[in-house]
């Protein structure tokens, strides 16, 4: 079927412009004043914004994390984020304590396929790297998985890697075409924290154990390994003003970059201090003033908007006894709050909004996911996942989640509305809704361990 969309203002080559595009077959054939073209549908997209579809880079979907599973399914994140103009969700396929990634891999698939209303792309995050585990690795890069996690921390969790460990897989790995995604936070510098005297029946308590040096720390140490030995590598979430000052500074040495998340922007750690503030508990944590770090941001600083959506149940988050919020597990829902919180980064200038969107969640995250040659931009060849965004719809609260998990952005509303959202080419969304909620369409964007006689 032939689709034209026409009369919106188009994000092409870092600009808007009046412009139609004509998709067929799944993928974009023609950009540009295309005249009369003749077409089984229209949309007209009159007062709208035409945007590549959004990638959030960063969620935690479907999985256990310590004993709590998560309030996300892969059907209702998917209908979460394709609803919020989102058609590639990134989420982790986690190597558990007593498993193989690949068997890790094949639980990850056997959930989201055939349940995903968005395309689906895994990092991945070995914990274990026995001489078969990188031979594994191995195989799925060259197969076409492309980043891997690591983390600096949560030594107890069995998912820390030291900083030997990292400069030995950036040796390793990196010459292999594998991008590293690392969570810094120094866990020298939070093993240091005493926390004899410290009120832990206080939420805020979690400001002092997880302190700003030690993501500040971390950042610099693996930039400084990353930079030495020329590897590709992305910071997550991060939360301080000098980390993001420190990576903006070598960015151009290397090739580095790196995401915040809405929460670190508009929520500040007095969040914390409120009477339910265990539930904005994440690592890192929120943070004091806001205003320069989201004035940095502003300015483009951060190549990423994520969410790292991370949705506990509501139970689940408020089961602990008043003594020892450690006990709390860490993490917020976001995923289909994510274009209207990052809208508000720009909000004063709708345009530079409208641009914001299409570059740092949409160009930035394809090319750093390595999807670059098919997502990310409205270009004729590229997969026609398009966006037809409404800024002046009705005012409404936002939503974070559709699971049954809190709400992270209490008070906040928008005005944004998603008129169409296209999947690979095909209306999946009208008005904010799905067209067809009992058949989703989305792909997985990775070959499977089998095809890569790996399973
Ligand atoms: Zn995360």
């Amino acid at each position: 079927m032939k689709t034209l969309i026409r009369n919106g203002r188009m994000a092409l080559d870092g600009c808007l412009q009046h412009l139609d595009v004509l998709v067929e077959d799944g993928r974009i054939t023609a950009v540009g004043s295309l005249g009369e073209v003749l077409v089984e549908r229209e949309i007209d997209a009159a007062g709208c914004y035409v945007l590549p579809g959004f990638i959030d880079f960063h969620t935690h979907v479907d999985d256990q994390i310590g004993p709590y599973y998560l309030a996300d399914t892969y059907e209702s994140a998917t209908r979460a984020a394709l609803e919020n103009g989102i058609t590639t969700l990134c989420t982790f396929v986690t190597q558990g304590p007593d498993e193989t990634l690949l068997q890790a891999m094949a639980r990850a698939r056997a959930k989201a396929e055939g349940q995903s209303h968005s395309d689906v792309l895994w990092h991945l995050t070995p914990t274990t790297f026995s001489p078969a585990d990188l031979a594994t690795l191995k195989v799925l890069l060259s197969g076409g998985y492309r980043t891997l996690k690591l983390y600096t921390t949560y030594k107890s969790a069995g998912i820390y890697a030291s900083y030997d460990r990292i400069e030995e897989l950036f040796t390793s790995l990196g010459p292999l075409g594998s991008q590293f995604l690392i969570h810094c936070e120094d866990d020298g510098i939070i093993e240091a924290v005493d926390p004899t005297g410290l009120d832990l029946s206080k939420a805020f308590t979690h400001t002092r154990l997880r302190p700003e040096a030690a993501e500040i720390v971390a950042i610099q140490r693996v930039v400084e390994l990353a930079l030495a030995h020329r590897t590709s590598m992305h910071v997550v979430h991060v939360s301080t003003l000098e980390g993001a000052r420190h990576l903006v500074a070598n960015r151009g040495k290397g090739d580095l970059s790196f995401e915040t998340c809405p929460q670190y922007l508009f929520l500040d750690e007095s969040w914390l201090a409120r009477e339910d503030g265990h539930r904005w508990l994440c690592s890192p944590p929120l943070r004091g003033d806001r205003l320069s770090f989201l004035e940095l941001i502003r300015q483009g600083a951060a190549d990423i908007i994520a969410t790292d959506h991370c949705p506990f149940c509501t139970r689940d988050k408020d089961n602990w006894n008043g003594q020892d919020f450690r006990v709390v597990p860490n993490g917020m829902p976001g995923i289909s709050a994510l274009p209207h919180v990052t809208w508000k980064i720009w909000e004063d200038d709708p345009d530079r909004a409208a641009m914001g969107l299409a570059t740092h969640l949409s160009l930035n995250p394809a090319h750093r996911a390595g999807i670059g040659d098919r997502k990310g931009a409205l270009q004729p060849g590229m997969d026609a996942d398009i966006v037809v965004l409404d800024p002046r719809g009705p005012e409404r609260p936002l939503r974070s989640t559709s699971a049954d998990a809190f709400e992270a952005f209490p008070g906040f509303t928008s005005h944004l509305a998603f008129r169409h959202v296209l999947l690979h080419g095909e209306t999946r969304v009208q008005d904010g809704r799905l067209t067809q909620p009992a058949a989703p369409t989305g792909r997985l964007l990775q070959p499977s361990p089998a095809s890569l006689s790996l399973a």
